[in-house]
C-alpha cells in the first residue's frame, strides 16, 4: 500500500528533511494515492512522462508540486520548465546556460540544484573544481537561482562506501555555503534514495528522493 509505505518513511524521516516522491514509471493513479495520503512534492525524470502526468493531474491534485530529476536535453526545456519548481539535475554548464536563457525569454527565475559526480557509477555531474568555477560566476546567471547540490552514491552494498560518498558531498556543500554566502538561497542538499536514505540523512541530507520504497518496483 502506497499510503502505508509513505507513512512508514515519514515516521522515520527527521522533520527537517524534505521528502520528494519519485513517481517515474508509475501511473498517475499511484500519484493520486500518494497525494490523497498527504504527499505534495513529486519528481519525474523524463520530459514526456512529466508532461502527460501534469495534464492528467492538474484538476485532481491542485496543490501538486513537480520537480525534475532526470537527464535534461536542452531541446526539451519547454516541456519541463513551465511545470517544475526545481530542476535537481543540472549536470553541464551548457544546460545551465540554456535554462538561464529560457528563464530570461520567459520572465522567470528557475530554481536549480547542481548535480555532483560523487558515486563510482554515475558518469553525470560536476566535479568539485568545476562546480567551484561555476559558483565563482554565479551572478552572471540572472534567471537561475542556485539552491544547492544533488548527488547519488555508488550503487554498492558496502555502507561505508555509501556513507563516504554522502559525507564527501555534504562536506562540499558546507564548504560552498561558507565560501559563497552571496548565494543566499543555497540551502538544499538532495542526497538519499530508497535504498540508502538513512545513510544520507546521517551525512546531513535535507532532501531525499524516494521512489520504489513508496510506489514499489518500477515496471
Ligand atoms: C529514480 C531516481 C530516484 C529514486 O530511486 P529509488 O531507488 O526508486 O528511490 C532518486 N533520484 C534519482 C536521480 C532518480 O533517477
Amino acid at each position: 500500500m502506497i499510503k502505508d509505505n509513505l507513512q512508514s518513511i515519514i515516521d522515520k524521516l527527521p522533520s527537517d528533511v524534505k521528502l520528494v516522491a519519485v513517481s517515474k514509471f508509475h501511473p498517475s493513479s499511484a500519484i493520486v494515492e500518494a497525494y490523497e495520503a498527504g504527499q505534495r512534492v513529486f519528481a519525474e525524470s523524463r520530459p514526456q512522462e512529466l508532461d502527460k502526468k501534469v495534464a492528467e493531474l492538474a484538476a485532481v491534485c491542485p496543490d501538486i508540486e513537480w520537480q525534475f530529476i532526470g537527464h535534461l536535453q536542452t531541446n526539451k526545456l519547454k516541456m519541463v520548465l513551465p511545470h517544475v519548481s526545481l530542476v535537481q539535475s543540472v549536470d553541464t554548464i551548457h544546460l545551465l546556460q540554456e535554462i538561464d536563457r529560457w528563464g530570461k525569454a520567459n520572465g522567470k527565475v528557475i530554481d536549480v540544484l547542481i548535480e555532483m559526480h560523487i558515486g563510482e557509477d554515475t558518469k553525470q555531474g560536476f566535479y568539485e573544481e568545476e562546480a567551484l568555477d561555476l559558483f565563482f560566476s554565479f551572478a552572471k546567471y540572472r534567471n537561475v537561482r542556485f539552491r544547492g547540490l544533488m548527488g547519488m552514491a555508488s550503487f554498492v552494498d558496502d555502507e561505508e562506501i555509501v556513507l563516504a560518498d554522502f559525507s564527501r558531498i555534504a562536506d562540499f556543500y558546507d564548504y560552498v555555503r561558507d565560501v559563497f554566502p552571496e548565494m543566499e538561497d543555497f540551502n538544499i542538499l538532495s542526497i538519499g534514495m530508497s535504498g540508502d536514505w538513512p545513510l544520507a540523512v546521517r551525512a546531513g541530507s535535507n532532501m531525499v528522493r524516494i521512489g520504489s520504497a513508496i510506489f514499489g518496483e518500477r515496471v
